[in-house]
């Protein structure tokens, strides 16, 4: 494989054989590049696109700049970081692969696991599919083609299922042994950690209380657990708790744990949901998102609460 397909799929085995024997001179233009990538990903949440027009020494220097960006994460020694940068390398992925060749993504699929077969559509395994498939109402197997254990998408979610599977990889290869990491890595770590934004403290929601139903109590300790949501999950969550009463601010605060977390946009989809006086999805609903955790006996979340205020005052 070319070098410019190891420079937008870093984490593939052509990537890191070649890493294993290229030799990148300039250690100090190195290491900026890759404090550049690991403050890029956790500040803004992305990487910067790079073009594949680059000359052999510089598409060489983006392979290693991952390679080195790994060991500056790992450094950090946070999960909400890590997190945070694999999501960013994930989109950077996909970015790629969205214009990118089938050959090229197919080649990028195999090594992620993921087989496909290319028929009109992309087809997936079954197994693979509910593996890497998003958490959201539109990636319900119900809302697919599925045929002989092979499901059928588009390129769009194809790719976006392969952003999963990449996340995933990442995420479980970090944080590395960081035992033979250079002055050099240690400092450009230092660097990062005094440019970037603190690792946000979890909101103290008053779940003891057993104010919330199942379904809220699991997504607000997602939350806390540094699990992303998805977008479905995050609108019912967000939903409920401006009906509960909650302002803004504060649903924007107790979004800010998550690590793909963008305070412009959450703000602005919490003040829509507010402006446009959203209601809760019921019970049923949730249960089609793949929200609903237990069979409390109400027919709305906003019940369960309303049954508990009405017992504890009773
Ligand atoms: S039954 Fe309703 S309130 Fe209870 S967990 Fe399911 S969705 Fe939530």
């Amino acid at each position: 494989m070319e070098l410019s397909f190891c420079s937008k799929y870093p984490f593939t085995r052509e990537a890191k054989e070649l890493m294993s024997s290229a030799k990148v001179d300039d250690e100090f233009q190195l290491n900026e590049l890759a404090k550049r990538r690991v403050v890029a990903a956790i500040k803004d949440g992305k990487i910067p696109f790079v073009s594949i027009e680059l000359d052999d020494s510089q598409l060489l220097m983006q392979v290693a700049s991952y390679a080195v960006s790994r060991v500056i994460i790992s450094l950090l020694k946070s999960r909400y970081y890590t997190n945070r940068y694999a999501i960013a390398e994930a989109k950077r992925a996909g970015s790629y692969m969205q214009s990118d060749s089938d050959e090229n993504v197919l080649h990028a699929a195999k090594e992620l696991g993921v087989e496909c077969e290319i028929d009109g559509s992309y087809g997936v395994k079954f197994q693979d599919y509910l593996r890497y498939a998003p958490k959201s109402v539109d990636y319900k197997l119900v809302n697919k083609k599925l045929a002989k254990g092979i499901v059928r998408l588009r390129r769009d979610g194809f790719v976006r299922l392969l952003e999963e599977a990449v996340k995933m990889k990442i995420e479980s290869e970090l944080p590395l042994n960081t035992d033979n990491a250079t002055a050099a890595m240690k400092n450009a770590a230092d660097a990062v950690k005094a440019g970037i934004p603190k690792e946000p403290m979890p909101i103290n929601v008053p779940l003891e209380r057993g104010e919330f139903p199942p379904c809220i109590v699991k997504l607000l300790e997602d939350l806390k657990t540094v699990e992303n949501l998805n977008h479905t999950a995050r609108w019912a969550l967000a939903v409920y708790l401006l009906n509960a009463g909650m302002k803004v601010d504060d649903v924007v605060r107790i979004f800010s744990t998550s690590p793909d977390f963008d305070e412009r946009v959450t703000r602005y989809q919490t003040e829509h949901a507010m402006k446009r006086g959203y209601k809760v999805p019921t019970c049923s609903s949730m249960d089609s998102y793949g929200l609903c955790v237990a069979d409390c006996g109400v027919k709305s979340p906003l019940g369960y609460r309303r049954g508990r205020v009405g017992r504890s005052t009773a």
